[in-house]
């Protein structure tokens, strides 16, 4: 498949839903959308008004209506998460935030900051990371092509995510 960002670029939830869960991205980006009853959505709220406590500007960066940047800096680009425990999903969103930007004439770093756990994350997208991203939005455009959503996946956060009785529901069915 031909590349070219614009045609390929999506918001940054389903680019870090590719990781998590291909279900969760095709059920997500069908508008399938449970996510506000999500105990991690709202702990992702509580954790971006902590991030701007002491900050006079609390508002996120939305870029194209598609990435949201929790903490736009000079040198750098800054992500808050609660946790380490989606600490994969949470790396490659970030490094698609800094491919993003880089295709806009932007060159940044990219810092994790995970509250919990007083740790702070530096990622630098290399030229390796620029492949990857560029594959994974091609499979992300294929998947969103699927008339159905991909199969269930057991995960061992099955039971936190969004779409857990959707999921189960229907396999019981
Ligand atoms: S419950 Fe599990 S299989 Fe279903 S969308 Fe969520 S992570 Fe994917």
């Amino acid at each position: 498949m031909e590349y070219n960002f614009d045609d390929f670029k999506v918001q940054g939830t389903k680019f870090n839903y590719y990781f998590v869960c291909k279900r969760k991205l095709w059920l997500f980006s069908k508008g399938i959308a449970m996510e506000e009853a999500n105990d991690r959505v709202q702990q992702g709220k509580i954790t971006h008004e902590y991030a701007y406590k002491n900050k006079e500007d609390k508002k996120e960066k939305l870029i194209d209506g598609l990435i949201k940047i929790d903490i736009l800096e000079k040198e750098d680009i800054r992500e808050v998460k609660l946790s380490s425990k989606m600490k994969d999903s949470d790396r490659m969103q970030l490094l698609y935030y800094l491919y993003y930007l880089k295709q806009l004439g932007i060159i940044k770093r990219g810092t994790l900051n995970y509250v919990k756990e007083r740790r702070v994350e530096e990622v630098v997208l290399t030229i390796q990371d620029e492949e990857k991203i560029e594959e994974v939005l091609k499979e992300i455009k294929n998947i969103l092509k699927f008339k159905y959503p991909p199969k269930v996946e057991k995960l061992t956060y099955c039971k936190k995510c969004a779409y857990y009785e959707y999921c189960y529901v229907k396999e019981i069915d």
